[in-house]
């Protein structure tokens, strides 16, 4: 199959392309990295009478280490993430979870941007920007806001972004005193899609977790933060075992509205996390 036609219009400025998505009565979608929005558009799921390729705005690509926030552009390539030296040292958990996305021919042309803007319920990125605090910049013609990552996505490939915003940066808040892990579960097979996966961040002090934020993936429409497994995890040593976090996790995970498989993925969700936690612990050299 291939798509139905389109205009295809290729700005070189931020404001090109925001005057672009402005136009009412037509459809007008953005082009990133295209490993997503291309099937839909050979599909024919989507049919826009525009579409704006991205891939000419330098501006929106690019890698800013700050000493409090690190600020990235939204067309900086997954492969950007996983290679760039000093977001490692600063975000290493940002750099590992680009790094879990499918293979480097993918990663090359997908975009964080791009992955937020997609929203698929278990995606990588999207659950490490909550856990971390990231807060998604978005602009139009009518000027910028800034949306927190956990508000972002409003249900399963939806966004809170309105059809004529760009989303052109994301920035992280730099130091928070968690020092973070990403584990998932894959589809096995050439195209690796993941079904499951968990951010874990940890404060450890005297060998016991003092703090701890979980968000999970693929256990509902959007990430979600799991307050209760966070309050059940602080105290305890971050050494296992811990059973019964399992469980604790596949109580809290399984209320999403649900996937046929859910009790099977809120489960998946708990052994990740202990996945998490023992690198964490291995990592903390205990
Ligand atoms: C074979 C395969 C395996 C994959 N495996 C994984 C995986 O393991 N983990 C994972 O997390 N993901 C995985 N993905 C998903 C992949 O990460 C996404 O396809 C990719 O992140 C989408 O980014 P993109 O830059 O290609 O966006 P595009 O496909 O170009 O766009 C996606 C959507 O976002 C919109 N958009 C893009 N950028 C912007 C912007 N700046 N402002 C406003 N709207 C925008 C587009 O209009 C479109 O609706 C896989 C994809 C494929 C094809």
């Amino acid at each position: 199959m291939t798509a139905v036609a389109f205009d295809y219009t290729a700005p070189t400025t931020v404001d090109d392309a925001l005057r672009a998505l402005h136009a009412p009565g037509l459809t007008v979608t953005p082009l990133a990295g295209g490993q997503s929005l291309v099937p839909l558009l050979t599909r024919r799921e989507i049919r826009p009478d525009v579409v704006v390729d991205l891939n000419g705005i330098s501006a929106l690509a690019g890698i800013d280490v700050g000493p409090d926030r690190v600020r990235i552009g939204a067309m900086t390539r997954l492969r950007d993430l996983e290679q760039h030296a000093e977001l490692a040292r600063a975000l290493p958990v940002l750099a590992s979870a680009a790094a879990s996305v499918a293979h480097p021919h993918i990663r090359v042309r997908a975009t964080l941007g791009g992955s937020l803007c997609h929203a698929a319920p278990a995606a990588a990125l999207p659950a490490v920007a909550v856990a971390l605090g990231a807060d998604v910049v978005l602009r139009s013609v009518r000027g910028a806001r800034s949306v927190p990552a956990a508000r972002f996505a409003s249900g399963a490939g939806t966004t809170v972004r309105a059809r004529d915003e760009v989303l052109t940066e994301v920035t992280f808040p730099r130091i928070d005193g968690l020092a973070y892990e990403f584990s998932e579960l894959c589809t096995r097979g050439s195209t690796g899609y993941p079904v499951v996966g968990v951010c874990l961040g940890l404060q450890v002090a005297d060998g016991l977790v003092r703090t701890a934020r979980v968000v999970v993936t693929g256990c509902g429409p959007v990430p979600a933060r799991l307050p209760g497994v966070e309050a059940a995890l602080a105290g305890r040593p971050v050494t296992g075992p811990h059973p019964e976090l399992v469980a604790s996790v596949a109580r809290e995970a399984a209320r999403g509205p649900g996937y046929e498989d859910q009790e099977y993925r809120a489960e998946v969700a708990g052994v990740l996390l202990l996945r998490a936690l023992s690198a964490r612990a291995g990592r903390e050299g205990r």
